[in-house]
This record gives structure tokens, sequence and C-alpha cells, in this order.
């Protein structure tokens, strides 16, 4: 796409840029503070924007490239990632191009850079310690320097890459030219961080706001993972990613799963053949209803943005990674699904690490446990949980989790926890949940009779109306660490027991619905009209292009634009064109096939 020149002095305003969003990227308005960003980049001001997955990042840098005359220099940290968006990018019509050891055609970008006929150039963050690059930059017009993954500069960040840390000089060396440096990850002392690392001024931070409307977050007691998330699958078409700890769990559920269900499902994991693990990652990129069962090295390079939902087999590593993983679900803006199934086991094997964990950080790991054991065991808005975990200050209810949807009974469970806790407590310790269930509710087994158990005076003291309530209660217990599982199955108390047995804590919990009633309830994009014909024949046709293109079929058209289309029936190519999601370029390559079917 041609630069529009700026004439001298002539600095562009938000109305322009938002007839630009029109034109190139066919959206009609800015989303959430993706206009802020804008206009500080099109003042020619340093930003470092904090905007979660899905906010539409790569826009802030995108619309002002194709408007400012000079190329965006973007440094990304990978090849994938910049593969994708160059996709994105081109089948929008912009100019761009990436520099990175897997591309063959250097010269050709070289000399399309120095001429100026670049809007963005992808470049790895080890070209910038390179030294002929500098010379490079020198030799062209340079309009911005985008820098993604921002984090990756700071040794806070969870990604430190070394390289990130050449940008500064590289930067430094061209002054006028203004650099805007995006993440979705960031805790306040990485971005003081990220800031100075990049000599970004402070009030040159914009934070948007952590939430995602479209997620519909729910958490459950895992019974039977395979089971539980086959449901959830036969209820929601399209792409998901299930989350895994191990390996051997990968697999294993990847089979399951598609036997199960029938649909294509393929594990990723660190151990697979690299060439098997790469195949799998493309193919599901490029498909529209496989799941992908993974371990967490999945995602960091995945812009797919119509993942309808993310599952997670266990517990995940904090908030933080449980956070950045859900937010893979739904970057297109249709409504997605975050379910994560946890036991009261995952949370044992993170209260036993604690033990191994060095002391200066024991604290801030019990931290992380408790606020997860916080979110699971939360009977309000788990979004209010986790926004506010963020620092900000959402409404106590959001409509589109599990607990806003259909709200658990809460019960006092106080007395049954004192009695819970003391039955650990005079059995030495040393046993499991089933043993002391059997103790309280005056089971003369065995086992109990021998150790002489039934003399005890908590024998026999729960009646069989709260005996029920024991399993969730203990469950509950040791997500918030009250009851620590040891390495022999024994219970111990730990945490606030103490503060529990003498009353000075009260414990609740949430008495699941009587049945899980999600099966058959709406599916996360159940807007889709799936079936009806017009649409079924709009996707076979954005799949042939796609094919054509060898693209994912997103890159063409997004579902929203399809759902559209379905229901406007344009009959020209204005009408195609007015439609969220087309712009010029798209409509000029793929408006007439579209328009040929729907007057077919
Ligand atoms: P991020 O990098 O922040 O995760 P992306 O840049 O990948 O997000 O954008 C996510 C999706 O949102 C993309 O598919 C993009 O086309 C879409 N998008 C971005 N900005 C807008 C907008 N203003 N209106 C509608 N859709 C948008
Ligand atoms: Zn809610």
């Amino acid at each position: 796409m041609a630069t529009v020149a700026a004439s001298p002095g002539h600095a562009y305003g938000l109305d322009e840029a938002r007839v630009r969003l029109r034109e190139v990227f066919g959206f009609d308005d800015f989303r959430g503070s993706q206009s802020q960003v804008i206009a500080r980049v099109l003042a020619g001001e340093s930003t470092l924007a904090v905007m979660p997955t899905g906010a539409g990042k790569s826009l802030t840098y995108q619309l002002p490239a194709t408007m400012l005359s000079g190329t965006c220099v973007v440094v990304s940290p990978l090849i994938a990632l910049m593969h994708d968006q160059l996709r994105a990018a081109r089948a929008n019509g912009i100019a761009a191009a990436t520099l990175t050891s897997a591309d063959s055609d250097w010269r050709e970008t070289i000399e399309a850079f120095r001429s100026g006929a670049l809007d963005l150039l992808y470049v790895a963050p080890e070209r910038a310690s390179q030294p002929g690059f500098r010379d490079l930059l020198s030799s062209a017009r340079l309009a911005l320097f985008a820098i993604d993954e921002a984090h990756c500069v700071s040794e806070w960040g969870h990604d430190f890459r070394p390289d990130y840390r050449q940008l500064r000089p590289l930067m430094d060396a061209f002054p006028h030219v203004p650099r805007l440096a995006l993440t979705a990850t960031a805790d306040a002392h990485t971005r003081a961080d990220v800031l100075a690392q990049l000599g970004i001024p402070d009030d040159g931070l914009i934070v948007a706001g952590f939430d995602r409307p479209n997620i519909r977050y729910a958490i459950r007691h895992r019974d039977n993972a395979v089971r539980q998330i086959a449901d959830l699958m036969r209820s929601q078409p399209g792409p998901g990613i299930v989350y895994a700890q191990t390996r051997a769990k990968v697999e294993q559920i990847a089979d399951k799963l598609g036997a199960a269900t029938g649909r294509e499902v393929r594990p990723y994991h660190a151990g697979l053949d690299p060439a098997m693990r790469a195949g799998n990652q493309a193919a599901f990129v490029e498909s529209e209803d496989m799941v992908i069962v993974a371990t967490i090295a999945f995602g960091m390079g995945i812009d797919k943005p119509d993942v309808r939902f993310v599952a997670h087999a266990g517990v995940p590593k904090s908030i933080e990674a449980y956070y950045q993983e859900t937010g893979r679900a739904g970057r297109d803006g249709d409504p997605a699904q975050a379910v994560m199934l946890w036991g009261a086991e995952d949370f044992a094997r993170g209260r036993q690490r604690l033990a191994e964990v060095p002391e200066e950080r024991r604290a801030s790991e019990r931290t992380r446990l408790d606020a997860l054991a916080g979110l699971v065991e939360t009977a309000g808005c788990r979004r209010a949980v986790l926004l506010r975990h963020f620092g900000e200050d959402p409404p106590a209810s959001c409509g589109n989790c599990d607990n806003c949807i259909e709200a658990p009974g809460v019960t006092d469970a106080t007395e049954l926890a004192q009695k819970l806790l003391s039955a650990a407590y005079r059995t030495g310790q040393s046993f499991g949940f089933g043993h002391l269930q059997k103790v309280l509710t005056g089971s003369s087994d065995e086992r109990v009779v021998q150790r002489g158990h039934d003399r005890l005076s908590v024998f026999g003291i729960v009646g069989a109306d709260d005996a029920r309530l024991l399993q969730p209660l203990a469950r509950a217990l040791q997500a918030r660490g009250a009851l620590v599982a040891t390495e022999h199955g024994g219970l111990q108390l730990g945490g606030d027991a103490k503060a529990i047995l003498t009353g000075g804590q009260k414990v609740e919990i949430g008495v699941p619905p009587a049945r899980e009633r999600s099966r058959g309830r709406r599916g996360g994009n159940a807007d889709n009209p799936v079936g009806d014909p017009l649409f079924e024949a709009l996707r076979d046709l954005r799949r042939e292009i796609a094919r054509e293109a060898g693209v994912p079929p997103y890159v063409v058209f997004h579902d929203a634009t399809l759902r559209e289309m379905a229901s406007a029936r344009p009959a020209t190519l204005s009408a195609l064109g007015a439609l969220p999601g087309v712009g010029a370029k798209k409509l000029e390559t793929y408006g007439p096939r579209f328009l040929a079917l729907l007057a077919g």
C-alpha cells in the first residue's frame, strides 16, 4: 500500500485514523485503548501499551504504519509470530516484509525497505545487535519502532531475552523515531523496568483494562478429566486448546478425547519429534475445528484468533499463567470458554513443593497458591477475582462465568471443618481423607477399630446430611492449605487450621448445583448459524480461498464477517465493503467470489 506522504508539518489525528481503519481493516471503530495508543503514535510520542491478549495490539502500529511516511520497524521475538502477522497484514494490503533467518528474499526486502516501499519491516531482536543493522536502518526513512512482547526486555518478566537489551542503544541512535512497546503481561514492577530499559518516559504508560468479556470462565472439580472435556467438546464446536501438566498426560488425554468425540485431536509437547510438533501446530493454526492437547509450552507463538475454548486439565501454575493461557481463547471477540478442572491433589503437590523452595521465595510461592485457591474456591464471580488480582476494581458480578450464571449454594461449614481438622489431629496427622471420613461417620472398619480410632471423641460425630459435604470441604481445606497432604498421603494441619479450630476463622464452601447442567447449554459460539446452508457455503468458500492462498481461513475473513454476510446478504461490492472486517484490499481480492456465491 502506498504510504500517503505527510505534507511537512502535517500531523495525523484520530479522525483520519478512523477513516483509515475502515479502509484498510474494515472496522468501524477502535476498541478499548487502541485510540489512545494510536493518538500518541501519530503525535510522535513514545508509549508502553499494556493490553490484554486479543485487545488488538498489532493494529496500534500497523494502522499508523500505513499513514506515516517511512517504515515501521517491528521487533518480535518469534519467527512464527512474525510470519502470522505478515500474512494477516498482507491480506489487508499492507506492504510488509520479514527479515529473519527463515527468509530467502533478503535482497528484495532490503531494496524495498531502502526505497521506502515498506509499511512494516519485522525483525528478530538478534538483528538489533548485529553491526550492519544500524547502517541499514540509517539508509531508510523510519516512522516508528514497535517492540512486541516488550516484557522480554525485563529480567523481572518471565521470558527475559538478552537481545532485547540491545534495542535501547539501537533506538537511541534514532532519537526522532517514536517507540511503541507492547505487552499483555507486565506487573507494576516489570512495567517500570520496561519503560527504563527501552527509554520510554513514565507518562507514556497506557494500561488497558484486563477484562476479556467474551470469555466465559468456569472452574469445576475434576471427576474425570477426559469425560468432562469430551462433554465440553460436544457442546462447543471450533478450535480448542487443552492444557495438561505432563507429556504423558498430554498423549493420553489426546488419544482418549479423539476416541471419545471423533473430532481431530493432536498432541503438542517438547518431547515430540520436532517435525511432528511443528506439523501439529501448523495444522491447528489452519484448522477450523481441531483440538490440540498441550503442555504449557504451546501457545506463545500462536496468534490464532478463532480459538473457541481453552481447557485446563489441572490447576495452572499461577493466576498470571491462567490468565495468559485462557487469554488465547476468543481473540476475535466472539464468545469463547475457559474451563478449568481442579483436584485437591493439584494443591497438595504445590504445597508439598513449598518445603523445597528456598526460604526467601517461600512466602511469595505460598501467596501464589493461595491466590489460585481463592479463585478455585470462590462462590462469587470468577472474573471479579481475576480482575481484582490484577489491581482492578470490577463489579461484583459479570454475568458470564459459571458462578454468575448458576450461583452455587454457599454453606457455612465452619463446624464441620472443626470436626474434620480435629479428626486429622487426633488420629496423628498421618491418615488420608478416606480414613478420616470413616472415623467421622462412625464406620467400624477394621483399620479404624484396629487403631482404636473408634474410641476417639470424633468417632461418628458427623451425620449423614453433613457427610456428603466432607469431600468438598476436604478439597477446600486443602486448596487453602489448612490441610496439607504429606508424601505418604496423610493429611496434616497447616495454614489457618488453628484459627479455624479456635473459631477465629470461618469456612464457607460452595455447594455445586445438584448435577452439572452445562451439557446442552448454549456453547461458546452458538451465535454462528451452524447448519445454515448459506453460512456453511460461505465457510466452504473461505476454506477454498484459504487453501489456494496458503493461509489459514481466519486470514481471509473472521467468522463474525461471514455471519454478517449470511444475514445481510449484500448484493453489491459497496454493500459487502460496508461489513465489519472487509477492508479495501480484501474487498478487491475476495469480494467478487463471495458476491457470486451470495447471488447464487
Ligand atoms: P493482540 O495482539 O492484542 O492479542 P491482535 O492484534 O492479534 O491482538 O488482534 C486480535 C483480533 O482483534 C484480530 O483478529 C484483529 O483483527 C481484531 N481487531 C483488532 N482491532 C479491532 C477493532 N478495532 N475492531 C474489530 N476487531 C479488531
Ligand atoms: Zn462472573
